[in-house]
């Protein structure tokens, strides 16, 4: 395996509070895989997504059933006009708006909701809550929103508890479990408790693509397989489940590249039309030279890096 590469990259917008993205990739036999847990996920936690990382550059990804993925273009908590244009501007024919956001009342996501809907009459809309709702927000918003035509609400309210009283309210609009799913100790009781209509996976932190293969077989519902926003290399283990796995009912939350302002492939997965392709990522060495981390952020992740590879080491 190679010595690990610290990366570095400006968001183009920010994400989650951060203005930068940074992590670690490496090669191994089957090629470049990235490592790249949020900073303030512990080290347990960090030792999960080291898990697909490793299984990527070690084994790669199993053969694909498609050869191209749908995805849904993300539309950040603007004001109406704004979410409007962002919305147009992805070229997907499914729109994933972020709601109840830090600021961002009702009245703000019911705009921000109505105005994409008017700029794209046609499009799949889908609104992600982040858990950011009480049981009873949650109610009152979907009456709200439902009426713009949803696909799902994803994560309306924190617990699995409030995600399966939602969910026997029957609104009419299906509900996804995301953060209930991949921070939870036990993923499966989102399924025991009937508490989601849809999962959403995303590869590093569920431990790789095969894990996530496995999960959705015993989770038995529809999977949208979203990033964690990475580079390309990262990226590419989203779209190899995505191709992998027998049934794909839904677009993708695979549209982020375009979120950082750099990356380290010539031929970055950034979609067309709102498809990506399942195909391998190679990395430019000149690209991977210029996202080269300094300092204080290569120091954090190599000392991080072999924190969580000796927790690894333990548990074999
Ligand atoms: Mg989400």
């Amino acid at each position: 395996m190679s010595a690990p590469v610290v990366y570095d990259i400006a968001m183009e917008v920010p994400f989650r509070g951060l203005t930068r993205r940074s992590g670690i990739l490496f090669e191994g036999p089957a090629g470049w895989a990235e490592w790249s847990p949020f900073p303030e996920y512990g080290d347990e936690e960090a030792a999960t997504w080291l898990t697909a990382a490793l299984e990527a550059a070690a084994h790669g990804y199993p053969d694909r059933v498609r050869d191209r993925v749908e995805v849904n273009g993300i539309v950040p908590a603007l004001d109406p006009e704004a979410a409007a244009a962002r919305a147009v501007a992805s070229g997907c024919q499914t729109i994933k708006i972020k709601v109840a956001g830090p600021g961002s009342g009702l009245d703000d996501d019911v705009a921000r909701v109505a105005a994409v809907r008017a700029a794209l009459p046609d499009a799949r809309l889908r609104v992600d809550a982040n858990g950011e709702w009480s049981l009873d927000q949650a109610r009152i918003a979907v009456d709200e929103l439902a009426p713009f035509g949803l696909e799902y609400v994803e994560q309306p309210c924190a617990t699995v508890e409030d995600l399966a009283r939602l969910r026997a309210l029957d609104k009419g609009v299906p509900v996804a479990a995301d953060e209930s799913i991949r921070r939870a100790g036990d993923p499966m009781r989102v399924k025991q408790a009937g508490a989601a209509d849809i999962a959403v996976l995303k590869v590093q932190p569920l431990g790789g693509v095969r894990a996530c293969l496995r999960l959705a077989e015993e989770l038995a519902m529809p999977v949208v397989v979203s990033s964690a926003v990475e580079t390309s290399v990262g990226l590419a283990a989203g779209v190899a489940l995505a191709g992998a796995l027998p049934d794909l009912p839904y677009a993708c939350g695979l549209e982020t590249q375009r979120l950082l302002s750099a990356d380290v492939t010539r031929a970055p997965l950034a979609p067309h039309d709102g498809w990506l392709p399942v195909t391998p990522v190679e990395v430019d060495a000149d690209l991977l030279e210029a996202s080269r981390a300094t300092g204080d952020v290569v120091d954090f992740w190599l000392a991080r890096w072999e924190r969580v590879r000796h927790i690894l080491q333990g548990q074999r």
